[in-house]
């Protein structure tokens, strides 16, 4: 496997080079402990053979600044060092070193050490991907496969983080209509289909880098990057029409959209003020008929500020 060695002594370096490169790892020689944490930082090393004493970053903190960062694979230190006490070994340890070898290196002791840090990688390699499949797992609707709320706050920050991107993008909401009733008149395997279809024909209505989300229910969140108003009332139409057009086994389904624009030139929002402008956006796609688009810019002034009374009627089952 990939080896990073670091030996400030380059004789003694390009030994355990060569012994390593006999053994049949691919080894990669640095002198400072400096130009190690460079590479480190750089480049995926997860086995680094490492000298204790060096002149600029020494082994310790080598040790220190591998461990201090967050959110990087497991990095297995072995430590090259004459000190042999066990005071010296518990430092080496408490810096983050995983294991110890006394120079000079004898080579069969070198193979065994490897192949428990061999041993140890692939257990930490396999814990890591675990992670990382529940860590998908945790953002994902079970129901369409689509993102979920989580996921979405993850993505904008949360929702009292400030919104002021680089570039632009729509946030489209949308509803699908009368869905309640579907649930009643067909029941949930059902309505559950019509969810089903509803996120396949966003999802082949948009580009792979768009994030849907099904934020609850039968309410979606698109995020489309680098969209202004104009293309997002226009993505936002043709999803609309595709779902109306749809060949619906039972009875027709539409939805209602409203869609908002985070804009670099606009005054800072938060994000949940970001959802409720789409969010009302939708309601007045509801009240003027469903099946309908509408952006949140042009909405009629009292409806910007009945967000609370819409909510209310939504409640009585408006939607
Ligand atoms: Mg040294």
């Amino acid at each position: 496997m990939k080896i990073l060695i670091v030996e400030d002594q380059v004789s003694t370096g390009l030994a355990l080079s060569s012994t390593l490169t006999g053994l049949g790892h691919q080894p990669h020689l640095v002198t400072s402990g400096a130009a190690a944490w460079d590479l480190i930082d750089r480049e995926d090393w997860r086995l680094i053979l490492t000298d204790w004493i060096m002149a600029d970053v020494d082994g310790l903190e080598l040790c220190r600044r591998i461990r201090a960062r967050r959110g990087r694979p497991y990095n297995y230190i072995i430590m090259l060092t004459c000190r042999t006490e066990s005071v010296h070994r518990l430092e080496g340890f408490k810096a983050g070193a995983d294991d110890f070898l006394t120079k000079p290196v004898h080579e069969e002791e070198l193979a065994l050490r490897l192949a428990i840090a061999e041993r140890i990688l692939a257990v930490q390699a396999d814990l890591e991907e675990k992670n990382a499949r529940l860590e998908a797992m945790a953002g994902t609707d079970p129901l369409t496969g689509l993102a979920n709320r989580r996921r979405l706050h993850d993505v904008l920050g949360g929702a009292w983080c400030q919104v002021r991107p680089v570039t632009p993008y729509a946030l489209v909401a949308l509803d699908i209509d009368h869905f309640k009733s579907y649930n009643d008149s067909f029941g949930h395997a059902a309505g559950d289909e019509v969810l089903r279809t509803v996120a396949e024909i966003l999802r082949s209505g948009t580009r792979p880098t768009d994030l849907l989300v099904r934020t609850g229910g039968e309410e979606f969140v698109i995020i489309l990057p680098g969209m202004g108003s104009n293309e997002g009332l226009i993505v936002a139409d043709r999803l609309r029409k595709a779902i109306a057009a749809h060949c619906w086994p039972l009875r027709p389904v539409t939805a209602s959209f409203g869609v908002t624009v985070a804009s670099p030139t606009a005054k800072t929002v938060k994000v949940s003020d970001l959802l409720e402008a789409a969010d009302r956006a939708l309601y007045h796609s509801k009240h003027s008929g469903r099946n309908r688009v509408t952006h949140s810019h042009f909405l009629p002034k009292e409806m910007s500020a009945a967000t609370e009374r819409d909510r209310q009627l939504a409640g009585a089952g408006l939607r």
